[in-house]
């Protein structure tokens, strides 16, 4: 099974792919989690991407294709994937279909998670994350990771401003995507405004499970 989600920024596609990998036996792609590691770890790529990360503005799509390439090859083929975050630009959809190509690999389904823009911005605002460990939660977990007992902060691209322009970014480069894999028939759209089990069923039913 390989999945795309995709979903505005905030739209919980984090969450739902987390729940996903956890019941079967897939691999999460994540690409925002990838590029939070390697500015976390201080590399060329990393320190690169930040100045884009922190003004919520995409990075290049070279750098995005490449890291992604990367991880698709040293994949086992036998294991499934759920990309979360990639695609993001037309051009990452169809270097992506090149490189699922050249590795004789599918899409079984794309699904989009549907969420108004304001909603979005409240929750964002109520965002929090681990330094330590890298998990993304809310400011009802308190100022301790309930994992690892690191101290949560806001993301810098969590804050209001930048979170606007995520928004726009999102509405500009990565929402004609849905049309694109709807073109290709595998599209599905869930409801993202209800409780995390609810999505996570609608999910389910989505990709067939
Ligand atoms: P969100 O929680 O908003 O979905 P992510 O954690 O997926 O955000 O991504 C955070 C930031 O990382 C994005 O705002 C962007 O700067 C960068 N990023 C992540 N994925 C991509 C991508 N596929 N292409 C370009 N930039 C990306
Ligand atoms: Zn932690």
């Amino acid at each position: 099974m390989n999945i795309i989600l995709l979903g505005a920024p905030g739209s919980g596609k984090g969450t739902q792919a987390a729940k996903l990998v956890d019941y079967f036996d897939l691999a999460h792609i994540a690409t925002g989690d990838m590029l939070r590691a390697a500015v976390a770890g201080q590399t060329p790529l990393g320190i690169e991407a930040k100045k884009y990360m922190d003004a919520g503005d995409l990075v290049p799509d070279l750098v995005v294709i490449g890291m992604i390439g990367e991880r698709l090859a040293a994949m086992g083929a036998a294991r499934g994937f759920i990309l979360d975050g990639f695609p993001r630009t037309a051009a990452q959809a169809i270097a992506l279909d090149e490189q699922l190509a050249e590795l004789q690999r599918g899409l079984d389904a794309a699904v989009a998670i549907e969420l108004d823009p304001e909603i979005i911005v409240k929750r964002m605002s109520s965002r929090r994350f681990c330094p330590l460990c890298g998990r993304t939660t809310t400011a009802t977990e308190g100022d301790a990771c309930a994992t690892c007992d690191g101290d949560l902060v806001i993301r810098d691209d969590d804050k209001e401003e930048v979170v606007r322009n995520r928004l726009t970014v999102y509405a500009e480069n990565t929402a004609p995507l849905i049309d694109y894999y709807r073109g290709k028939g595998i599209l599905r759209t869930i409801k993202g405004d209800q409780p995390v089990d609810a999505v996570y069923y609608d999910l389910l039913a989505a990709i067939g499970q």
